[in-house]
């Protein structure tokens, strides 16, 4: 495997190229600025280094966008769904092929370490192939007889839709998002995270070389308070998909209720790996510890409680001190790297505000607590124990390398805990009890949820969270639900016999 010399080396080309092209919109097969030409500058978390400048859009630019998608829809819409299929998996095949380089550039552009990246790169690829062979059914209904009708159902796509994402694992997430889009039939506005825009850019050019007709996809860079208020807001803009912090999802709800919007929500969580004393303690170990400190903890399916039974904490939590405290922090690049700077200063500063509130609440800092390094935005994986669920450090979202430790006595307690947060996105269950299993996860408030496993993604599964965590899901059919209106038909088969008016 390349070392971290190799992979500067490889990524310093790109780098150079980004930065004399700049990172412009994308509109009607067009690379654009922003039409009042503002600019914003996107760094690297690495060591803060600029890495190219931004087109900062405003509603002009969201309006040029969802005209370009509006009136690519009806081709896009009307192309037999083969063609679509194989466009769709020309752009997976464009992404295999630059998938060294969008890992490389997620990297510099995010502070993920490229272990993790280089698989998110590929499963950008998956998720096109995975809707893209669905694509042919997408439009597909029941025939639903009753015995004067035959009453038909189909689905056609909404329309133009706007896509919103976050900074954390931008690529895979806006792959994961447009791809059924675009195999539904609709055409897309796009507007990344304005911490980390580039590998958008670079996606939009795989998939137009692919074949991808102009105006069908558009990328409207800039603030989510400038560009993307703007997009919800557009009337021609049928359903918003977006992922980010609930209270974002908030307001998006709001700036889109006049125009009536439909909405899909994937947001923040708080999400509980509960482990019984019957569990396998070594595997769940390596579960908690993954499902927090791998993506940086910027994840938000991350097992950011862990709910630990008294019986077995004491030693649960020493051995998870020592592994957080043996964690390889570094440069995102290097493939020794588990854990790399967080996204931005602000970010860190926020994260690192939480080590302050664990003191001030009373927890321990049992691992971590620290910056590393005064340059770049590099913190130390964290870990407090002798919490309780009420304190902030249990109830907030941190979205960063840090797990709060939780100790219960019994199920019910453990199930009470897991319970009593504003958020409901996972829950992860280790037990060697079936029975208990069952009962617990049918109880548990968590869209998703794994026993005895970590986090591992089903494409045609459900993906989405419940109370304050989203609205609405994705994978599978149900994303077609969500880009797709469902139309009912019903044809008279015998006399109608209609109540005759007037006569
Ligand atoms: P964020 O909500 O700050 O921003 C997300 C996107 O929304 C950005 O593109 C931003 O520009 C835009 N935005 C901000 N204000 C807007 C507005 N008023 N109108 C329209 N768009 C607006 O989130 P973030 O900090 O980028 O990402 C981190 C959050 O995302 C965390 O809470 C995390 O849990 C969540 N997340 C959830 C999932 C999931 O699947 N549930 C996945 C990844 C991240």
């Amino acid at each position: 495997m390349a070392d971290l010399d190799d992979n500067i080396a490889k990524l310093a080309p790109h780098l150079a190229a980004i930065g004399e092209a700049d990172i412009l919109n994308h509109i009607n097969g067009q690379a654009v600025p922003a039409a009042s030409d503002a600019w914003f500058d996107t760094t690297s978390p690495v060591d803060d280094s600029h890495i190219a400048r931004v087109a900062r859009s405003d509603a002009r630019d969201v309006a040029a966008a969802a005209k370009a998608a509006k009136a690519a829809f009806p081709a896009w819409r009307d192309m037999p769904a083969a063609e679509r299929k194989r466009i769709l998996h020309a752009i997976a095949d464009g992404i295999e092929a630059r998938a060294e380089e969008i890992a490389l550039c997620e990297c510099w552009d995010t502070g993920q370490a490229l272990r993790f990246m280089s698989k998110a790169a590929l499963r950008g690829a998956a998720n096109f192939r995975f809707f893209a062979d669905r694509a042919p059914s997408a439009r597909d209904g029941q025939a639903l007889p009753s015995p004067t009708l035959m009453n038909i159902t189909t689905r056609v796509p909404i329309g133009p839709v706007g896509v919103i994402t976050p900074w954390n694992t931008p690529f895979m997430l806006s792959t994961w998002k447009i791809a059924p889009a675009l195999a539904a039939g609709c055409t897309v506005v796009h507007k990344p995270a304005e911490l980390s825009p580039w590998t958008a850019r670079i996606l939009i050019d795989i998939a137009e070389e692919a074949g991808l007709p102009h105006g069908v996809w558009n990328i409207v860079n800039g603030m989510g308070e400038e560009a993307g208020k703007a997009l919800t807001e557009h009337p021609d803009i049928k359903a918003i998909a977006f992922v980010g912090e609930s209270k974002t999802g908030s307001a998006i709800m709001a700036q889109g209720a006049p125009t009536l919007k439909r909405v899909h929500f994937e947001l923040g969580g708080k999400n509980p790996v509960v482990v019984f004393d019957d569990a396998d303690l070594d595997a769940a170990l390596d579960a908690a510890i993954f499902m927090i400190y791998s993506l940086n903890g910027e994840r938000c399916t991350s097992s950011s409680r862990l709910l630990i039974q008294d019986t077995i904490a004491d030693e649960f939590e020493t051995k998870l001190a020592a592994r957080a405290k043996a964690i390889k922090v570094g440069h995102p690049l290097d493939p020794a790297t588990e854990v790399g700077p967080l996204i931005s200063e602000g970010h860190r500063r926020k994260v690192m505000a939480s080590f302050d509130t664990a003191a001030t609440e009373g927890a321990t800092i049992a691992a971590g607590g620290t910056r590393v390094g005064d340059t770049g935005q590099f913190v130390a994986p964290t870990l407090f124990t002798n919490a309780t669920n009420n304190m902030k450090i249990a109830q907030e979202e941190i979205f960063g390398p840090v797990l709060t430790s939780i100790r219960f006595r019994t199920e019910e307690q453990a199930l009470q805990i897991a319970n009593d947060t504003a958020y409901g996105l996972t829950g992860y269950v280790w037990t060697a009890d079936v029975t208990r299993a069952m009962r617990f996860t049918d109880g548990l408030e968590a869209g998703m949820i794994w026993v005895n496993s970590a986090n591992v993604r089903h494409l045609p599964t459900p993906f989405g969270g419940m109370k304050a965590s989203g609205i609405g899901r994705d994978g599978g059919d149900w994303s077609f639900e969500f880009y797709m209106e469902q139309k009912h038909i019903g044809i008279a088969t015998d006399d109608p016999k209609i109540p005759r008016l007037g006569t």
